[in-house]
């Protein structure tokens, strides 16, 4: 049985949680997520204990109390106290919520935050995967990001993870400014040595007029760029579970799948997103604020229902047709493809709407039927957004009642 079939029969017992740190050593040029530079805002001591406050506040929403998975992301979570991240673990298990050996308990580490000491302390705390910002092992390339540290920083980072044959993921910036495809193969050739068990691709995207925008490799270079990834990846065993991340068998991300395959997962901290497959009639999205400045008060909000504490401009009930094309998308990122079964959430027409439009993306060779799934042919792996655009449902496409 392939992984994300064992997720689906899993029961819905388990949350996964996201935890926010909204620090960084640096501003990267290109990056829109909700971080500052560590001097630029008040102590973390003063945020985690915000973030502390939000989960006695408010985990009583959940009736899981099991967890798959727990992810510190960020921002870079290595770069506050460890002490902060194992007192969120506290925090956590002291509000009742399980954390089995079996719990995927990953943290972002940027190199040049992470010492031998703080390894231990995240170690001892159970925290058994790591994700390391590496990017790229060119200097000037990096540099030119606005990234602080350097490829020998990402290479003793590696250096002490490996020497402890630990579970890892490597994140690899592509499509740069100025880079060219031999550069890649450059930093390939290097992690091909390092040989990390998973592997996540980020296609720099910043918008028009950025000034990382220009002298970009052209896009039939950014496609040969990702090709060269995933045949130089199969070399060390690491294959494409899902549009941009890579693993050997057994490493796949458990936490990213709560995303994927339409599961509960709570986001706690500045600007964290979350998703209640059960609130609502066909699920429930709700956000925390992105204001460094509200978040202090946000906390002090509590309650057993999301309205309690989030007004409607911080939550979303999905209507029928956005669910439809929410899990169709999210599914569909991975190679594993849309189980059928899934689909029975929805009432009849709207099954039959949306297979009768699978059933079409089939007749084009963009997704095969097998296993009781609807998979990507590799066709479809080249063309997501066009099956995505005709994955997506409006409310006039609905029959009506
Ligand atoms: S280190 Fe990561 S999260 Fe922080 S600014 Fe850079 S890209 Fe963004």
């Amino acid at each position: 049985m392939n992984f994300s079939a064992l997720q689906f029969m899993t029961p819905v017992v388990s949350l996964s949680i996201y935890v926010h740190t909204p620090y960084c050593l640096q501003r990267c040029r290109y990056c829109d997520f909700t971080t500052f530079e560590a001097t630029e805002i008040y102590r973390p001591e003063k945020y985690f204990n915000d973030l502390f406050k939000e989960i006695e506040q408010r985990n009583s929403i959940w009736k899981e109390r099991q967890l798959n998975s727990l992810y510190f992301g960020g921002g870079t979570p290595s770069l506050v106290d460890p002490e902060l991240i194992i007192s969120t673990l506290k925090h956590l298990a002291n509000v009742g919520f399980e954390i089995h050996p079996t719990t995927e308990i990953t943290i972002e580490i940027n190199p040049a935050t992470l010492t031998e000491k703080s390894l231990d302390q995240y170690l001892s705390a159970g925290i058994n995967r790591f994700s390391v910002g590496a990017q790229t092992f060119d200097d000037t390339l990096l540099k030119n990001a606005g990234r602080k540290h350097d490829a020998n920083d990402t290479r003793q980072t590696l250096q002490m993870l490996n020497s402890r044959d630990l579970n890892y993921s490597f994140d690899l910036l592509f499509a740069l400014p100025h880079q060219t495809l031999s550069q890649l193969q450059k930093d390939l050739d290097e992690i091909l040595d390092w040989a990390p068990p998973h592997l996540s691709t980020y296609c720099l995207t910043v918008p028009e007029g950025h000034p990382m925008s220009f002298h970009r490799p052209l896009e039939e270079v950014q496609v040969e760029m990702f090709s060269e990834i995933e045949s130089q990846l199969k070399k060390i065993h690491l294959f494409k579970y899902e549009l941009s991340n890579f693993s050997r068998p057994g490493f796949e991300s458990v936490h990213n799948f709560s995303y994927w395959n339409d599961r509960p997962y709570w986001g706690v901290g500045l600007s964290s997103h979350s998703y209640d497959p059960r609130a609502g009639e066909y699920g429930t999205r709700f956000w925390n604020t992105k204001s460094i400045k509200a978040y202090p008060s946000e906390v002090q909000r509590s309650g057993d229902r999301i309205s309690d504490f989030h007004s409607e401009d911080q939550r979303e009930e999905l209507k029928l047709h956005e669910a439809m094309t929410d899990l169709c998308h999210m599914y569909l990122r991975t190679l594993d493809g849309l189980p059928l079964a899934a689909l029975q959430k929805f009432p009849k027409p709207a099954q039959t709407l949306i297979e009768k439009n699978l059933l079409g993306l089939v007749e084009d060779q963009l997704l095969k039927k097998e296993e009781n799934h609807w998979r990507l042919t590799p066709e479809g792996e080249l063309k997501s957004n066009l099956i995505y655009a005709r994955l997506t449902f409006l409310k006039e496409d609905l029959p009506s009642d």
